[in-house]
């Protein structure tokens, strides 16, 4: 009996017609979807992207290799090594992370004394093969350089909510 009514069901293409009407439903709703790349979700300033190294703003890089990034990371993401400058202070010579064992947790930002590595709020990156997963110390800097205005901006909102 129920092969029957299958049958006769299937004939008449009810099925077919039962699904369009769930498109006709939902054609003039407003839309879930949006136009990416063109249209944005919005996103919170807390949000953590790709890593940056940052700067002061005489140039110098902040980073004073302390390593507590590098120890601190649940992740064992961070690989740095250091040297002392002839000035007496100390910077990396070293500093890699392996963004596909980084968990973004933000532990490394966290534990920054001098507030140099950071997570910016940049997400549209990609890597075409697994050696592009390190991003080494120019590269951080470089990304540093490209947002540091966004950083500040957002450290600074951070602090008015404080
Ligand atoms: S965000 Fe977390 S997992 Fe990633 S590098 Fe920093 S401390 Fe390590
Ligand atoms: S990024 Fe910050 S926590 Fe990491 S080694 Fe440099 S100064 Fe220390």
């Amino acid at each position: 009996m129920n092969t029957v009514v299958r049958y006769f069901k299937s004939l008449m293409l009810l099925e077919l017609f039962a699904g369009l009407s769930v498109t006709m439903r939902y054609f003039f709703r407003p839309k879930f979807t949006i136009r990416y790349p063109e249209e944005k979700t919005p996103k919170s300033n807390r949000f953590r992207g790709l890593h940056a190294l940052r700067r002061y703003p005489n140039g110098e890089e902040r980073c004073i290799a302390c390593k507590l990034c590098e120890a601190v990371c649940p992740a064992l993401a961070i690989t740095i090594e250091s040297t002392q400058r002839d000035d007496g202070t100390r910077r990396t010579t070293r500093y890699d992370i392996d963004l596909f064992k980084c968990i973004y947790c933000g532990f490394c930002e966290e534990s920054c004394p001098v507030d140099s590595i950071v997570e910016t709020g940049f997400l549209e990156y990609h890597m075409e093969n697994a050696s592009e997963r390190i991003v080494d110390k120019q590269q951080l800097l470089a990304i540093g350089d490209r947002f540091e205005a966004q950083i500040a901006a957002d450290r600074e909102q951070d602090a008015a909510y404080r």
